[in-house]
């Protein structure tokens, strides 16, 4: 029997394909620092019952029209902002996603990326490569606490209550806004639910974690920002459409806001002559959100066992 064929759409280490190699018959894309071009995704996907991709790869109407002999486009990233679900759906391919695999490792970033920018850690580690420190000052790289003050998640899924639990170990104040209530991490964490607009106005940190949907396209625009108190910090780590980056950097160099860090653009990569990498209250990360060994092998092994799933005529255990 013919073994189905996946092609994997970016390199990854040829390990944790192996264990694969008896049950499929695997392509992949092998240069390490570059996206595979449409035109070669095109041809490898007209012979393959299956891919794994990933959010470098747009996965449209288009695509799948002309590829609906796929079985499974199995996405390693739990947000699918990169394909048409519903065209998907339209022509009988399942989509999968990584979601509780990353969620830890993503809750770890964020908190990386709110105390480095909220004690401007990039900034003060740059001083010294430059060899501009001289001596000790009370103010020199003054910033802001993260114990004790006030964070508002908007987006209290997966990634935002594991983010909650580590700013509950930091005696932060939890309030968060969502789709829906979510009584559970109200309880548990003492959050309390918030009215967007209210939470903007109240949170010292407040942090991005909703998926970018149409309905949370450029979510944080002028007017959020306008909400936010000038000593506030933002933070981006779910995606950059959820942002209109024009109004975060005029609410960054008139002050309106303290700083942001943000791992997620609208544009990726973002170049470094962007005015927004230019500002010096913000960090600025390569969307790194889950990007660690140990989890992206995990990552790896969930997007095999909905591809052997679906080839084997069963229910893949990630569906979006
Ligand atoms: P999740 O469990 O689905 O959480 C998303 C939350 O957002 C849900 O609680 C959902 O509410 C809420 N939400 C959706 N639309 C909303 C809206 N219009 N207004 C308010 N709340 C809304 O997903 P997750 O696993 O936490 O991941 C969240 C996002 O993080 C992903 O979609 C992805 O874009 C991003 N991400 C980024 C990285 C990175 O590398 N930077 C890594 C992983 C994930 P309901 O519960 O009511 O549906």
């Amino acid at each position: 029997m013919t073994k189905p064929r996946i092609y994997i759409t970016r390199k990854i280490p040829a390990e944790l394909v192996e264990p694969y190699a008896n049950q499929f018959d695997i392509r992949m894309w092998e240069k390490t620092d570059e996206p595979v071009p449409r035109d070669i995704l095109l041809q490898e996907s007209k012979q393959a019952d299956g891919l794994l991709c990933m959010l470098s790869e747009r996965i449209d109407k288009d695509f799948l029209m002309e590829n609906s002999h796929l079985k499974i486009v199995a996405n390693m990233a739990v947000g699918y902002d990169n394909i048409d679900v519903d065209e998907a759906k339209q022509q009988g391919i399942t989509i999968t996603n990584t979601p509780d695999v990353l969620t830890e490792t993503t809750a770890d970033l964020t908190f990386a990326l709110l105390m480095a920018t909220a004690r401007r850690i990039v900034e003060a580690s740059n001083y010294i490569e430059k060899d501009l420190w001289r001596n000790w000052a009370p103010y020199l790289f003054a910033g802001s606490d993260i114990h004790h003050k006030t964070i508002g998640i908007v987006g209290m899924g997966r990634i935002g209550e594991a983010v909650a639990k580590r700013a509950k170990g930091f005696g932060m104040s939890i309030m968060y806004h969502n789709r829906s209530r979510k009584y559970k991490v109200e309880k548990t964490l003492q959050a309390t639910y918030m009215d967007f607009n209210e939470l903007l106005a109240k949170s010292d940190f407040i942090v991005s974690l909703v998926p970018s949907t149409t309905e949370t396209n450029e979510l944080f625009n002028h007017d959020a920002f306008q909400k936010m108190k000038p000593t506030s910090i933002f933070l981006n780590v779910s995606r950059g459409a959820v942002v209109d980056e024009d109004a975060l950097y005029e609410a960054l160099q008139t002050k309106q806001i303290k700083a942001a860090g943000l791992d997620v653009f609208k544009e990726e990569p973002i170049r470094a002559n962007h005015p927004l990498v230019k500002l010096e209250n913000v960090v600025t990360l390569p969307h790194i959100g889950s990007a660690t060994t140990e989890t992206r092998t995990d990552m790896v092994n969930v997007c095999f066992e909905n591809i052997s799933a679906v080839c084997n005529g069963l229910d893949p255990k990630t569906p979006v």
